[in-house]
This record gives structure tokens, sequence and C-alpha cells, in this order.
């Protein structure tokens, strides 16, 4: 029989973990049981102080590794290139609160005003940190894509009415969850993440 693996995710958010938990299954099938930070009791408050996406996720993932589990940790943000690559690793918190979608849209119309380069990419990065202390396993999803000047649509969250994805000509608030999963930078990142843990599991 196939052995389980026990890995915490190291999130609060249980809509985040539920989907995820679907992702991953259909990569690896029943290989993973997910955990969530509840579930094993943990506490502390993860400082997410990294400079980048890898970086942040690691934070996390590490934390959680510490205490005896194999751990798995997320970090995603919006990378417009006029911004030098902003609001990055602080896009929940672009405009100061944290989370506050309509106040970030709001901003980075603004710092847009007037430029013509509007290309961006959303990027994910999932890390998975083991306790033994093995390598830790980081993959990367990144999808392209413009900056409109107005939203459009009414799914999706955060920078999705902005984020306009040529190939289908719709913002990303205009696809439905499997058609969002199947091209964006979080689905890739999750894709990679489980060919690596496949790859690591078969290796040991
Ligand atoms: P975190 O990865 O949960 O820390 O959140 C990163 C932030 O990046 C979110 O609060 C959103 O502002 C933005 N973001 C990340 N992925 C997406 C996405 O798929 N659509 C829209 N915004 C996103």
């Amino acid at each position: 029989m196939m052995k389980r693996y026990e890995v915490v995710l190291a999130s609060r958010n249980r809509g985040k973990l539920r989907e995820l938990e679907s992702l991953l299954a259909a990569e690896l099938g029943d290989i993973i049981a997910l955990k969530s930070l509840d579930d094993i009791g943990f506490t502390e408050e993860i400082e997410e102080n990294g400079t980048t996406f890898a970086e942040n996720a690691l934070l996390k993932a590490n934390a959680v590794a510490a205490k005896g589990y194999i751990a798995l940790a997320d970090d995603s943000g919006l990378c417009v290139e006029a911004l030098g690559g902003a609001p990055g690793v602080f896009s929940a918190r672009y405009a100061g609160a944290h989370g506050d979608d309509a106040a970030n849209n709001a901003l980075l119309l603004q710092n847009l005003e007037g430029k013509s380069d509007r290309s961006a990419a959303f990027v994910a990065v999932f890390a998975c940190a083991f306790p033994d202390g093995s390598e830790p396993i980081v993959a990367e999803g990144r999808v392209a894509g413009e900056i409109l000047n107005a939203p459009r649509g009414e799914g999706g969250f955060g920078y999705d009415p902005l984020f306009y994805y040529a190939p289908l000509d719709k913002t990303f608030a205009e696809l439905d969850r499997e058609e969002k999963n199947g091209i964006s930078h979080r689905g890739e990142a999750v894709r990679a993440f489980a060919k690596l843990f496949a790859e690591r599991i078969k290796e040991n």
C-alpha cells in the first residue's frame, strides 16, 4: 500500500486548505493528508518579513517543520513591470490595511495612471520543509497579464478584476474557479510542487 504523508499547511484559512486539498488530490491522489495549524495546536504568529515570495514561504514552512512536521506554506502576489515589481510581497497590504482589496486596487490604478506599460505577473511560491532538515522543496508558478484601467468581472479576489489575461480575453475575475486553477500562478505552483514531492518520496 502507498504510504501517506501528513503535511501541515502553514495557514489558518480553512478555505485555502480545502482548495489546496482538492488541487493536490488531483495530482497525487491521497498520498498527502493535509492538516491545518489548528489541527496541531500551533498558535504562534509567524512574521512574514522576507523580501521575496520564496523567503516568506520558507519562513512559514520552517517555523512549522521545527515542531516536527512536514510543513507546506505559500506566498503570492502581483508584480507590475512599470512599478519595478511592486506591490510584490506587499500585495495584501499595498494600501496599508491587510486584505483591503478595494483600496489596493484603487492605489494600483492611481500609481499606473499615465503609464503605457501595463504588463504584470501573478506569482505564487510553495515551500515544503521537512523536520529531518532535508532540503526544502520550493516550487514557483507565474502567469503574465496586463493591468486594465478599470475593473471587470465579479469573481475571484484581490487584484483579479484588474488582471487581464489575453489568451482567454478575460480578466481573472471573469473566470470560474476551474478555469482559473488551470492557468493561474497558484495552480501552476501546486502542480510543480506535487511533481517535486512525488520525486522526493520516490528517492527515499
Ligand atoms: P498571500 O499569499 O495570502 O499572502 O496573499 C497575497 C496577496 O496577493 C493577496 O492578498 C492578493 O492581494 C494578491 N494575490 C495573490 N494571488 C492572487 C490572485 O490569484 N488573484 C488576485 N490577487 C492575488
